[in-house]
């Protein structure tokens, strides 16, 4: 990592002294060769650089199935170095960076141009998700079996942004990923469904006379979903689920025992369609906020397991693609830096998930799903040390204007959240240290 020639960057000896991992006992962590050494308590070996952490909540290093970090293409937007700064500073040791950029991701050699630009980075580990139909044009399939074999060894295929909508295009990719045991990540939505649609259809868009996106535009690609990859026998992984009847397709999938995932983000867990109220675009979002009755009903779905994992559907845009009228405004919000304090708020708070909760649904799952090689998603002695230090405790005032993300499209900016990432460890070594990058 960058500057990690100083003593406090070093990938050494670390004693986090007093951390209650996953929110349970204090205990001491030692790290040693970027491994877990030992969790109990015991002196500072000599030559160990201690950081105190009593009070914090100690967690796996998280894992975001879904990040657009812009690169190539819109750097004015995001690039690899200030979404990984903004992922360490959320306390994300992993991202899976989506393949709508400019070129799109469909090839072995955009895959590994983007995972290499993530580890010159060094700020988390960059995992290229790779286009499922040659320039997302759906009609296609892209070379998935180069990008699996290429160094960036991609696992995750997506056309999110736009869904894979021919039904014939989308059974081919569920049988050519089972070769490799990869995954298709569906952003599910019905096209002709949602042709100029602008938020939630329902009782907010006949107010605000916006067209409307009926829930199911989301649901019947679910289902059809669910159905193929049941009939060969293949992985499907739902993107942003955001409706409830999304959630009980789900549920009813899993029941079958068919491989199915799925992810919500954070915005889904917390926001919902009133905030339109305003016409204000920084709520202007793919797919929309929904009501909250959807909002509940995805909540109890992450808490039960039904849905897998909490994704942000990091979508950085620049100014001028976002603050403008609410039709012509770009979808997408920014959330690397805020996903752990809005589950905090949505999930731990409300007594829906405790923090070893909160560490399957973001770091242990989405490592699963995302197929990683790494031992993420644990705190154990022998396990590499990729972990986040949090305060619970901290309470304050979300202010896009200081977020490392390039862009200032977040939708939590003036609101009040709970909970502080205090320090994001790499394999032993800091990448953020006091609640700034190390
Ligand atoms: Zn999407």
């Amino acid at each position: 990592m960058s500057g990690g020639q100083s003593l406090s960057t070093s990938p050494g000896t670390w004693l986090i002294k007093g951390a209650r991992p996953l929110g349970g006992d204090p205990a001491d962590i030692l790290i040693r060769g970027g491994v877990i050494d030992s969790i109990g308590d015991g002196p500072a070996p000599a030559g160990a650089q201690v950081l105190d952490a009593a009070g914090l909540i100690a967690l796996p290093g998280l894992v975001d199935l879904h990040t657009h970090l812009r690169e190539p293409g819109r750097e004015d937007a995001e690039t690899v170095e200030t979404g990984t700064r903004a992922a360490a500073l959320g306390g994300f040791t992993a991202v899976h960076a989506m393949a709508n950029t400019d070129p799109v991701a469909d090839t072995a050699g955009v895959v590994e141009q983007i995972w290499r630009l993530g580890r010159q980075a060094g700020h988390c580990d960059v995992h290229p998700i790779g286009a499922v139909t040659v320039g997302l044009a759906g009609t296609r399939l892209a070379e998935l079996g180069a990008m699996a074999e290429s160094p960036a060894r991609v696992r995750v295929f997506s056309d999110d942004g736009r869904c894979v909508s021919d039904a014939v295009l989308m059974r081919r990719a569920l049988e050519y990923v089972k070769a490799f045991d990869g995954v298709i990540a569906q952003h599910a939505q019905e096209p002709r469904l949602t042709e100029g649609a602008q938020l939630n259809e329902g009782e907010m868009s006949g107010r605000l006379g916006l067209t409307g996106w009926p829930a199911v535009a989301e649901e019947a690609v679910i289902a059809r979903d669910c159905l193929l990859t049941a009939h060969v026998g293949s992985a499907l992984h739902v993107c942003h689920v955001s409706t409830a009847g999304s959630v009980e397709i789900i549920r009813w999938a899993k029941s079958k025992g068919w491989r199915v995932t799925a992810e919500v983000t954070p915005h889904h867990l917390l926001l919902t369609d009133s905030l339109a109220a305003g016409y204000d675009p920084v709520y202007k979002v793919n797919p929309p906020l929904r009501t909250a009755a959807d909002v509940a009903a995805l909540r109890e779905g992450l808490a039960d397991g039904t849905i897998d994992c909490v994704a942000t559907d990091h979508a950085p845009h620049p100014v001028e693609d976002k603050e403008t009228e609410w039709d012509t405004a770009a979808f997408g919000m920014t959330g690397l830096e805020t996903a752990l304090r809005v589950v905090q708020e949505a999930m731990v708070d409300t007594g829906l998930l405790d923090w070893a909760g909160v560490a399957d649904r973001m770091s242990r799952r989405p490592a699963r799903i995302g197929r990683l090689p790494g031992p993420e998603g644990a705190l154990a002695a022998g396990l590499q040390a990729s972990l986040v230090l949090y305060d619970a405790s901290a309470r304050d005032t979300v202010d896009p204007r200081a977020h490392a993300s390039r862009s200032r499209n977040s939708p939590f900016g003036g609101m009040e959240l709970p909970g502080r990432v205090v320090a994001t460890f790499l394999r032993g070594t800091p990448t953020v240290l006091d609640g700034k990058l190390a």
